[in-house]
């Protein structure tokens, strides 16, 4: 007896730590809170958000991965579903609340469970069993697509932005995500692929969202380097130069004995005839624009304004790659190397005033690989929100395209999954069947949560979906049209969403749940204080 009264202490003095029950029961409660944080936004009918940061700075979303983004979470199992929207948005780049919300609901469901003394590796093994029948149906019941089918690529991405506080300009930006996914668009090993870094984003505030743009090449946010070039060259020959047309300081910085004043002039025209022949070297290869990463120096502006030739200088070294890609142009470290076969083209290289900044558009390529779209809205939060939805459209329309499959939004997928996995569940014995149903529950939030959020009563539209999916599997598309609350075909309205967002908010979330889960003790050391802590007992007041 007296051995168990002197505690062992194994773990450093301040510690924390919670076992069993009370780690799942507290970790569960912090991550469904999260969830809950997003419910609202889920779907086109979701409220908006307002996030204010520490300094004031406000951004109004009802995008679930910036509310998360935004929100300073503190409990590591809240951390653990922020990771979730995280690697939801990284993945796939869609449905992010999606994944947040279904697994809020597997740890709700979970939390039940565990209340009726089912062990949580029960629990953990009938969700991935549901979950690995939930992606077998997904693939089965997909529909396939014409990858280059503009229609169908437009409902896709008008999809992704019902749900946006910039959806009533859907159309217009549907429109230019589109044409840039299939500019960027690539046939790899009999495959097409979508490299979304190939698409840059230019954001400018001010005019409308209709303002914004697709250009067929790319835009250089800087102005053109001197008054007196031409700030419009038709045709364009471009060189890309990774070098600077300036004299090397170091050259500089060399002791240079002058003991006459003749001998200064005559430096200085050492100087001038460098600069000029390194001008001459690019307007030797008939380039007739310039865009340089590094300097120009101000003679050879001058002389690079002379040869009437519209020159750019310290541009970025992406925007440098993204020219080559759009134009042709090949990179030249050496000005000494250039030649005409390093040249790329453009119908048309033009500096434009975007509101009070002058940029420069490298317009019209031939079949460019790399492509720009500019962004316009009234306010900077609303051009934020724009390439928010923008970043969506352009990752479902990448998904859809690689994969060329799609399913049916508004909860029809959804609604036919959980329809399957109950079927599922009756062939599995013993208490990992609560398991599988109660993943059939989960999946079901996502119909429920949309028709709550559009004001419509659950339960009779859950009610009516599971009456009409029962029906056979030609209305598997079946779902909630938010507007009117009737359940419809939903494939028909032209509600659609790529196969892979689906997919992978399943496996997200399924993930996230079952590490939650799977924890049974939590030790949390004592943080080490890096300012003096403000309150006292900081660090056991944060759940
Ligand atoms: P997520 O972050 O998960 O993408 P959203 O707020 O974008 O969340 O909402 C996506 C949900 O909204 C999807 O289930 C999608 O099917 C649904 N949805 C989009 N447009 C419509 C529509 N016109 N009618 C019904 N549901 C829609
Ligand atoms: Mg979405």
């Amino acid at each position: 007896m007296s051995l168990v009264e002197a505690p062992i202490l194994i773990l450093k003095e301040g510690t924390q730590r919670a076992h069993g029950k009370d780690a799942r029961l507290n970790n569960i409660m912090a991550a469904r809170a999260i969830a809950e944080a997003v419910r609202t936004a889920l779907g086109p009918r979701g409220r908006d958000k307002m996030l204010v940061d520490t300094i004031g700075d406000i951004v109004i979303t009802n995008d679930g991965k910036t509310i998360l983004d935004e929100m300073e979470v503190q409990h590591p199992a809240a951390k653990l579903m922020v990771q979730v929207a995280k690697a939801q948005d990284k993945e796939v780049g869609d449905g992010t609340t999606t994944a947040v919300i279904i697994a809020g609901e597997l740890l709700k469901h979970g939390e039940k469970l565990l209340n009726q003394k089912i062990h949580p590796t029960i629990v953990i093994s009938g969700y991935k069993r549901a979950a690995k029948k939930a992606l077998e149906v997904l693939e089965k019941i997909a529909e396939q697509i014409d990858p280059k089918d503009t229609k169908t690529l437009l409902n896709i991405a008008k999809t992704s932005m019902n749900s946006k506080i910039i959806g009533l300009n859907k159309e217009h930006i549907s429109k230019i995500a589109v044409d840039a996914a299939l500019q960027v668009a690539e046939e790899k090993d009999g495959k097409l692929r979508v490299d979304i870094d190939l698409v840059q984003v230019v954001k400018k505030a001010g005019g409308a969202i209709e303002d914004s743009q697709f250009v067929k090449g790319i835009i250089i946010d800087k102005e053109v380097v001197h008054p007196d070039m031409p700030k419009r060259v038709e045709n364009a020959k471009i060189a890309l130069v990774n070098a600077a047309l300036e004299i090397e300081k170091t050259e500089f910085n060399a002791e240079i004995r002058i003991t006459r004043p003749e001998e200064i002039a005559l430096f200085r025209q050492k100087e001038e005839e460098m600069l000029q022949s390194m001008v001459e070297k690019v307007a030797g290869t008939g380039a007739n624009v310039l865009f340089c990463q590094k300097g120009i120096d101000d003679r050879a502006q001058h002389y690079l304004a002379k040869k009437g030739i519209l020159a750019v200088r310290r541009v970025k070294k992406s925007d440098m790659e993204k020219l080559s890609k759009a134009t042709g142009a090949k990179i030249v470290n050496n000005i000494e190397e250039i030649s005409s076969n390093d040249l790329g083209f453009a119908k048309l290289v033009e500096e434009r005033k975007v509101a009070n900044d002058k940029m420069v558009f490298v317009e019209d390529c031939k079949d460019p690989k790399a492509v720009s779209v500019l962004l316009r809205g009234g306010t900077e939060r609303i051009v934020d929100e724009a390439e928010r939805a923008f970043h969506d459209a352009i990752c479902v329309l990448r998904d859809a395209i690689e994969d060329k499959t799609i399913v049916a939004g508004g909860g029809a997928v959804e609604s036919e999954v959980a329809k399957e996995i109950r079927e599922f569940a009756k062939t599995i014995a013993g208490k990992e069947q609560l398991a599988v149903n109660a993943f059939a529950e989960a999946i079901e939030s996502i119909p429920r949560t949309l028709a709550e959020n559009a004001g419509l009563d659950p339960i009779e539209i859950l009610t009516e979906l599971r009456k009409v999916h029962q029906k056979g599997v030609t209305n598997k598309w079946y779902g909630i049209d938010l507007y009117d609350g009737k359940v419809k075909d939903m494939y028909a309205e032209n509600v659609i969403e790529p196969l892979r967002i689906k997919k992978q908010a399943i496996e997200s979330a399924v993930e996230a749940a079952v590490m939650i889960l799977r924890i049974d003790d939590v030790i949390i050391a004592k943080k080490t204080p890096t300012k003096p802590p403000q309150t006292p007992g900081e660090g056991s007041s944060e759940y």
